[in-house]
């Protein structure tokens, strides 16, 4: 039986094309247009999964390259403090007084999952 498919819940698809609604959209040469291969690099799921705070707000840098695109930089900011949260986030767990639980986070999706085969589809 095939699983029940958990893509990334900011990729979005639009005739046949990625676009991640995580993107800044700064800079010369961003773009929100996503490949397998940009998500596949994205550690965006693996960020909400170690801190997972409901005030923890992710952007993204995304650049435009000719037939690809590539994640620059991350931003990760805390919206209870509003400051950009520097030292990848060594504050940001339970401990802090602004921690507030986020059980979607803790349950991120891998970017991008193996497509499951169906059952039976082997030779
Ligand atoms: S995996 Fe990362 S780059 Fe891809 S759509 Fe999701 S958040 Fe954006």
């Amino acid at each position: 039986m095939m699983t029940e498919p958990k893509p990334c819940p900011y990729r979005s698809v639009e005739l046949g094309r990625l676009f991640c609604s995580l993107a800044t959209q700064e800079g010369e040469r961003s773009t929100s247009r996503v490949y397998n291969e940009t998500c596949a690099g994205c550690q965006m799921a693996k960020i909400k999964r170690e801190h997972p705070c409901k005030n923890l707000d992710i952007g993204l840098n995304i650049a435009a390259h000719r037939d690809r695109s590539t994640i620059d930089d991350v931003l990760v900011a805390c919206k209870a403090y509003r400051i950009i949260l520097p030292e990848m986030l060594d504050d940001c767990t339970p401990e802090c007084p602004a921690w507030s639980e986020d059980p979607e986070a803790k349950a991120m999706p891998d970017p991008m999952p193996e497509k499951p085969e169906a059952e039976g589809s082997e030779q």
